[in-house]
């Protein structure tokens, strides 16, 4: 029997997985309303955590901290605020690590954030300004003893010149107090394992956990990742080809391909994974429930 092939059947054999998952904070009262019932619906998942990210230049920084203290105050779910450098100095910056303190947060994902103009134009660290992430890394672990999840790129950052220069930079985070890195999302578990290579060879521990996206919408997640440099490959296209008018089938679809993504990335050993929810929880919890996860098991588990 072919124990790596189990779409749908994680057995004996495979190691056991465990999810965490990424919310936006929302912007209206629809969308708020659609967050909180994804929240509800995939909290009796036990996530190891949920994060809530931090729109470009700050401009979501009052509610990303609204929704992160709304899950600490209605829900049993560890949150974890994303935070960037863009746009302020480390006094400001400081100030919004304090706060997240003070509420009784204790994670954060610390990034440099894209440049005010957006991905793929220079990047200028504000003046007076953390630099990157490993700076911002270093400056929270001054602050509170928090834990701080950074962000890996199994293609590479766009940034970044070279391989070797893109795993400098995760290894300074590592150096500076990170203990966990969350990749980009990606569809090639080869190119994944590959990474992971280079970042074991050259000396980084962290655990690095993929991030995983459901193709809600194919057309908008193309749109993405030629914005950050996934690569998207042709027989992705394939699966959803003639689906843009049947979003019945698309979500089914969708569900099928990024568990057969995780079950093949755990059968390479992989425990550990991060769904982008994109404030949905259809697709996810259908992910979850064909990975294994379950509300009653989570809760056995945890008792
Ligand atoms: P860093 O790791 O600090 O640096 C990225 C690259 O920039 C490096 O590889 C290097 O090439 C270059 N670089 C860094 N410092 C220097 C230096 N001093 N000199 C020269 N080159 C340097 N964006 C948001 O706005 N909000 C979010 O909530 C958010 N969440 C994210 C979550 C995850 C898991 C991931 C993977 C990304 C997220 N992003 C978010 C996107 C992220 O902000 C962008 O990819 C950004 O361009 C890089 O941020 P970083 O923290 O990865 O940068």
């Amino acid at each position: 029997m072919n124990e790596t092939n189990t779409l749908g059947r994680p057995s004996a054999g495979h190691p056991k997985i465990s999810a965490s998952f990424e919310f936006f904070p929302p912007k209206n009262q629809a969308m708020e309303e659609t967050l909180w019932a994804s929240v509800k619906r995939l909290e009796p998942l036990k996530p190891r955590f949920v994060s809530v990210t931090y729109g470009a230049g700050g401009s979501t920084r009052e509610r990303t901290h609204r929704t992160v203290k709304r899950i600490i105050d209605e829900t049993s779910l560890k949150p974890a605020a994303h935070l960037t450098c863009v746009g302020a100095t480390k006094d400001e910056v400081n100030e919004v690590i304090r706060d997240y303190w003070e509420a009784g947060i204790r994670h954060i994902v610390a990034l440099r954030g894209d440049p005010p103009a957006g991905a793929g134009t220079a990047y200028e660290p504000h003046p007076g300004g953390y630099a990157n992430g490993a700076e911002l890394t270093a400056g929270i672990r001054e602050i509170g003893d928090f834990e701080v999840s950074v962000s890996a790129y199994p293609e590479r950052h766009p940034d970044s010149a070279d391989w070797d220069e893109d795993i400098d930079n995760l290894k300074r985070k590592e150096d500076a107090g990170a203990t966990r890195a969350i990749t980009q999302f990606f569809f090639e578990n080869d190119m994944f394992e590959e990474y992971l290579n280079r970042v074991r060879n050259a000396g980084v521990t962290l655990p690095i956990v993929p991030g995983i996206v459901p193709v809600h919408n194919f057309k908008q997640v193309a749109r993405f990742s030629a914005a950050c440099g996934t690569t998207v490959p042709d027989w992705l296209e394939r699966r959803f080809e003639g689906l843009d008018d049947d979003a019945e089938t698309r979500r089914l679809v969708a569900a099928a391909v990024a568990a057969e993504q995780v079950l093949d990335l755990n059968a390479r050993g992989i425990t550990d994974f991060h769904f982008y929810t994109m404030n949905r929880s259809e697709l996810v919890y259908a992910l979850c429930h064909l990975l294994g996860i379950r509300a009653d098991e989570a809760v056995e588990a945890a008792a």
